[in-house]
């Protein structure tokens, strides 16, 4: 075993029995054998080695999890349950969240390559503070009164309202880039909405997805509220989109995938929230303060190892500013420590796979091809590890694949300009729109630049920050609706109006 593998003698003894112990779908409260025979290896990217097996679910195993979620939401207590009985269950799953952190963040790290840092907050802390965030809202979902004139009843009282009501069985399909955060971004809100959920998790990262499932059952969450199948995209996965018993699907996940579920979803007019790719710009104005701009496009790159859907993949940087603005980045890159997830000193862990690591490959070769400069990086590691060195790419061109295409990995495609009139349409020349972000110490650019950046978020002095309370959603082909605050809530439930004709008492 090399250097760059995890050494999992580091790991806490609950942790490794959780690798060796045997995992199956959790369907209905209980943990059940799959239908189908399958099973999908389990791999820590590190190595390229094995460290679990897990069932392979087929349509069989979706039917048996979506009647058990269908079962549930028709007839079970938790849709009938106020809001504070629901939100006490929540805060309960979210006290056992924070008491198996380490475990949970040891699993993730070996299982998705991320260093123990980045599982605790991303996967572990927010999940618990997003649990807690949206346990406040299952007392809080309202709707309005309204005041009708219906004017084509003359002498009419009339009375309206509306009221949110649960969407009905959600069935979420997940990536692997933060793998138990995102699914905690899908079950937080539909159980504070009371709705019931069928979790399928990306085949190579579905063990936090499945030990959260033994949270679920210990906090009390009655039966077939929350059920996990684990399988494969094109199976487990289509099977779950496809089924009639399913009233909505939350999807995160490629934009290629994206438009195959909503298309399928279509079909029956399911609800879809799709969270897909994004290809966003990073913009450093010439009076940006270099100090937190430097470090902060750096980031919006870099962070996740740029498996990050909303990375800052394309960088302008103002023609006074740009040498120094690109050295200070490769320098940061150059001295990012790349490692094993489990290793202290570790900055930045493998891709998820091997394959991940040839396809950010590819696209830095066909940059060079189209007649890109690599400045740093460039190079996948040897060895059995999906390394990938942080790279920064410049002679780029609007056209090249590098730029137009989302990679997913750490490599930055970075140009210089002059004007803003120039800079704003090349940052808007994209087929996406989920984030972008300025640098600027004026307030009137940063807001022009809101005002002009065709995307579902902008970020000032920063890019890639997200927060509990603040919707998450991309325009163009990054998707539609939104994850996060209120929003989610919303999305979960569906608006039914109210109109009543009054007669004064006689
Ligand atoms: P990535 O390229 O990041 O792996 P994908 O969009 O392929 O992203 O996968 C995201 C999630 O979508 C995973 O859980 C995967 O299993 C699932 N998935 C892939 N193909 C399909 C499909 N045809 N129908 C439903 N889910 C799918």
């Amino acid at each position: 075993m090399s250097s760059l593998a995890n050494d999992l003698s580091l790991l806490s003894e609950s942790s490794r029995r959780y690798f060796g112990a045997p995992h199956r779908h959790f369907i209905g409260g209980q943990f059940v054998d799959s239908i189908s025979q399958e099973e999908i290896p389990v791999i820590d990217p590190t190595s390229g080695e094995l460290v679990a097996r897990v069932p392979a679910g087929g349509a069989g195993d979706i039917d048996r999890a979506v009647r058990a979620a269908r079962k549930a939401f028709d007839t079970g207590p938790w849709t009938r349950m106020t809001g504070p009985q629901r939100e006490r269950i929540m805060l309960r799953l979210a006290d056992l969240l924070e008491a198996n952190a380490t475990e949970m963040s040891e699993i993730e790290s070996v299982n998705s390559g991320r260093t123990l840092l980045s599982t605790k907050a991303f996967d572990v802390d927010l999940s618990v503070d997003y649990l807690r965030y949206m346990a406040g809202w299952a007392t809080k979902i309202h709707g309005q009164t309204l005041n009708p004139s219906v004017p084509y009843v003359p002498g009419g009282k009339f009375f309206a309202m509306t009221v949110r009501e649960p969407v009905g069985v959600v069935g979420a399909i997940t990536p692997w880039n933060v793998p138990l955060g995102q699914a905690i971004w899908k079950i937080a809100p539909a159980l504070a909405a009371g709705c019931t959920i069928v979790l399928k998790p990306a085949e190579q990262t579905p063990l936090t997805a499945l030990r959260f499932a033994q949270l679920v059952a210990e906090a009390g969450v009655p039966e077939g509220v929350v059920n996990v199948v684990t399988g494969y995209g094109e199976s487990a996965g289509a099977a779950l989109v496809a089924h009639p018993g399913v009233d909505k699907i939350s999807f995160t996940g490629s934009t290629q995938v994206g438009r195959l579920i909503g298309e399928a979803a279509a079909r029956q007019m399911k609800r879809v929230t799709l969270e897909l790719g994004g290809k966003s710009p990073m913009v450093v104005m010439g009076d940006a303060d270099l100090d937190v701009a430097i470090p902060g496009a750096a980031m919006g790159i870099f962070a996740n190892h740029g498996q990050n859907c909303c990375a800052g993949s394309r960088l302008f940087v103002h023609s006074s500013i740009y040498e120094r603005v690109i050295d200070g980045i490769a320098r940061i890159a150059r001295t990012l420590k790349l490692g094993p997830a489990l290793s202290p000193d570790t900055q930045m862990g493998p891709l998820i796979s091997k394959a991940q690591q040839e396809r950010v490959i590819g696209y830095i070769r066909s940059g060079v091809t189209d007649g890109a400069k690599v400045i740093v990086g460039g190079k996948a590691l040897p060895g059995p590890g999906a390394y990938v060195e942080p790279t920064i790419l410049t002679e780029v061109g609007p056209a090249m694949k590098c730029v137009r295409e989302e990679i997913f990995g750490p490599v930055l495609a970075a140009t210089r300009f002059d004007e803003v009139g120039e800079v704003i349409s090349r940052a808007n020349d994209t087929t996406f729109g989920l984030g972008a972000s300025v640098w600027t110490e004026s307030l009137n650019t940063a807001h022009w630049f809101v005002r002009q950046f065709k995307s579902g978020t902008v970020w000032i002095n920063t890019h890639g920050v997200l927060d509990l309370a603040v919707p998450f959603g991309g325009i163009k082909q990054s998707g539609m609706g939104h994850e996060l605050g209120e929003e989610a809530v919303n999305h979960h439930t569906n608006l039914k109006s109210v109109l009543a004709s009054l007669k004064d008492p006689s």
